[in-house]
């Protein structure tokens, strides 16, 4: 199992799953959620994934490298409803995407809410994976999920 050091806090991220559905690490410091390629393919519908391939890596350097294959990370906008997007990290050697959660949840206080209520007693790990199911959804295209009176447009052009 590939180890990975997270890229934002530096702490050794737990790692999920195994050679035949992928990776998947996880920082439990700072929520951040490193997927594979694999991982990716097997849990995300393939619909949701060209977004979001199509955002990150049409993007620019991201300037670091990728924690499991030292590959070269980019970073670029997806859009996860007609109004917004956010910035998504992923390495174009091995196409592992890297979601960081603290960059996510200001602008998706709402993935909190998606959540079923038997998971908002769970595990932290259970909570980042209902995360990114989140996060899923949102890229599915699917806006509904977002109150239509949350301004969340501010979420598209963050100075960084
Ligand atoms: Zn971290
Ligand atoms: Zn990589």
């Amino acid at each position: 199992m590939p180890e990975a050091t997270c890229p934002c806090c530096n702490s050794e991220m737990d790692a999920h799953g195994d050679v035949v559905a992928g990776h998947m690490h996880h920082c439990s410091y700072c929520f951040g959620i490193l997927a594979s390629d694999r991982w990716l393919n097997g849990n995300i519908r393939q619909t949701s994934l060209r977004n979001l391939r199509n955002g990150v890596f049409n993007g620019k350097s991201a300037g670091y490298r990728c924690p499991t294959c030292q590959g070269e990370m980019v970073k670029g906008p997806v859009p996860t409803s007609k109004d917004s997007s956010m910035e998504i990290d992923g390495c174009l050697k091995c196409g592992s995407i890297w979601f960081d959660n603290r960059e996510i949840e200001p602008f998706f206080p709402e993935i909190q809410d998606l959540l079923p209520e038997s998971d908002k007693s769970a595990s932290r790990w259970d909570k980042a994976l209902g995360t990114l199911v989140g996060i899923a959804g949102l890229l599915s295209g699917s806006p509904a999920v977002i109150d239509e009176d949350t301004d969340i447009s501010q979420a598209s052009d963050s100075e960084e």
